[in-house]
């Protein structure tokens, strides 16, 4: 069965990200000149615009930031079966927001500052999303 939906195009800057999901991990950059921690990732520090980094591992455990509930599928044809679905910004522990969807329960059940975890779900051999639910 073939994925329908969008999937992210890895580049030079994302492709350790999305190889560490592949593996069920969420690597985040830290700056190896200042120690700033950022995503999405980028080739210069917001910091201190040095190029020098370092991949770590986040914890995978945040707090539901902000929130919107989709209820119009659109395109139609590859998201109809999947309305509603709560597309949210999630605070991770390390002090980045990372945009996600929440799964593992109701749109109804999220709430502000909810304590969630992420989970990956493979959408195809390279692609796995990283996707978040209550903890
Ligand atoms: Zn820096």
């Amino acid at each position: 069965m073939t994925y329908a939906k969008p999937l992210p195009v890895p580049d030079v800057e994302t492709r350790p990200f999305w190889e560490g999901c592949r593996e069920g991990k969420l690597l985040l950059q830290r700056c190896g000149s200042c120690g700033h921690t950022r995503f999405p990732p980028t080739h210069f520090c917001p910091n201190c615009q040095s190029d020098q980094q370092t991949w770590v591992e986040s914890s995978g455990r945040g707090r539901v930031f902000s929130w919107i509930v989709v209820r119009h599928p659109v395109p139609r044809d590859v998201y109809a079966g999947d309305v509603p679905y709560v597309v949210a910004l999630v605070a991770l522990e390390e002090g980045v927001r990372i945009a996600t969807n929440i799964v593992g329960c109701t749109p109804e059940e999220v709430t502000a500052d909810m304590p969630v975890k992420v989970t990956f779900r493979q959408a195809t051999p390279e692609i796995s999303l990283p996707l978040f639910e209550p903890s």
